[in-house]
């Protein structure tokens, strides 16, 4: 991923798009379609397929990866979560990655179990998780960062996750704040995370103000590093208001009144929708960066309030810069 950022030309634009992988097969069968026919029609830089906590999804993930991976050629990203893993499924998906020729890990804690049923599987053998060794545990991302590259070299490229607005987490009861969660961040990146990608988010002005804050930090460690910020489309109202409260993410009040207004009327929401992620896009575009600006998209596999957003916004490269893409990816093997 970051070679393949690095190759653009400086001041262009990029966007990568989040899959998850479906339960049924003819969830599947719908979801290779439309993965066809958005990545010929929205031509992303690459795609990530997200991973269950626990590795509940381990083996569907993997599927969607290789048919993102293999079949359809896209550079992909597949997001793994360390908590509650062994290092024996660690080790699997990793190598399966490998296998499938994927080249780009989000590395994740995941959620943890709630604390007190925690408590109780650590006190079944009073020194770990039930089924699990004490130094299998994987306690925070930094742990499965540290793990990648001890294991694997440069060979993957690995992603970390940020919140513009903190993360919220019951191990902080002061709050959700991006102080809070910086040093660990600046761990994240110095034990070897190659980008960054963020939360969704509505609050531009907290993004803003996150971005500022990471570009300037007094560790350096995210003076050029790729900052690419979570972009949720709005496919309906109950829909966001249920996100944006799971991920603490705020809604300011002149978003919820523009969506309040519409709230009887689906097609509205979408349209109000697509015009709001749009406009933050745009802000954000217009902000100086170091290096080429990205977007990611939590698709929800859904294709039109993203494919609306990308054409408002011309995201969508033209031919041209998807030729370049395709040179490098000949060209690097022939380099190395
Ligand atoms: P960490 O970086 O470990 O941080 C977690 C919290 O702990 C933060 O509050 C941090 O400040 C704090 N912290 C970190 N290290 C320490 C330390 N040493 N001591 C004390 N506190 C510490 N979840 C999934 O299950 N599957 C997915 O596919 C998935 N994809 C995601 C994609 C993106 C882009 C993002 C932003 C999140 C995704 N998540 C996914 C959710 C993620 O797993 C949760 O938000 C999780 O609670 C935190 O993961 P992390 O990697 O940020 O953890």
């Amino acid at each position: 991923i970051t070679d393949k950022i690095a190759a653009l030309p400086p001041g262009s634009n990029y966007f990568s798009l989040e899959f998850f992988p479906p339960k049924t097969s003819m969830g599947s069968a719908n979801l290779r379609a439309r993965l066809d026919r958005m990545s010929r029609a929205l031509r992303p830089l690459f795609v990530t397929v997200t991973w269950g906590a626990g590795g509940s999804t381990a083996e569907k993930s993997l599927e969607l990866a290789e048919l993102c991976q293999r079949e359809l050629g896209l550079t992909t990203c597949l997001h793994l979560t360390c908590t509650n893993m062994s290092k024996k499924l660690v080790d699997k998906a990793l190598q399966d990655a490998k296998a499938l020729g994927v080249r780009n890990i989000l590395a994740l804690r995941g959620d943890p179990p709630r604390s007190e049923e925690y408590k109780e599987r650590i006190n079944v053998n009073g020194n770990g998780i039930e089924g699990m060794e004490e130094e299998d545990e994987f306690e925070w991302a930094i742990d499965l960062v540290k793990y990648i590259r001890k294991m694997y070299g440069d060979y993957f490229c690995i992603g970390v996750a940020a919140y513009p607005e903190g993360h919220a987490d019951e191990g902080h009861p002061e709050g959700q704040s991006l102080e809070h969660d910086l040093p660990y961040l600046v761990g994240k990146t110095q034990a070897g995370a190659d980008f960054i990608m963020t939360q969704l988010f509505f609050d531009v002005e907290a993004y803003d103000k996150f971005e500022k804050r990471l570009r300037e930090h007094e560790s350096g460690a995210f003076k050029t590093i790729p900052i690419i910020p979570g972009m949720m489309p709005i496919q309906s109202y109950q829909m966001i208001k249920r996100t944006t409260k799971l991920s603490h993410a705020r809604l300011p009040p002149n978003i919820i009144s523009r969506l309040d207004e519409v709230k009887g009327d689906d097609e509205m929401v979408k349209k109000v929708g697509v015009d709001i992620v749009s406009e933050i896009v745009t802000h954000i575009q217009q902000e100086a960066a170091p290096g080429p600006r990205g977007f990611h998209f939590y698709t929800l596999n859904l294709e039109k309030a993203v494919s609306f957003i990308l054409e408002r916004t011309n995201l969508i490269p033209t031919e041209d810069l998807e030729d370049e893409s395709a040179v490098l990816e000949i060209s690097v093997p022939l380099q190395s």
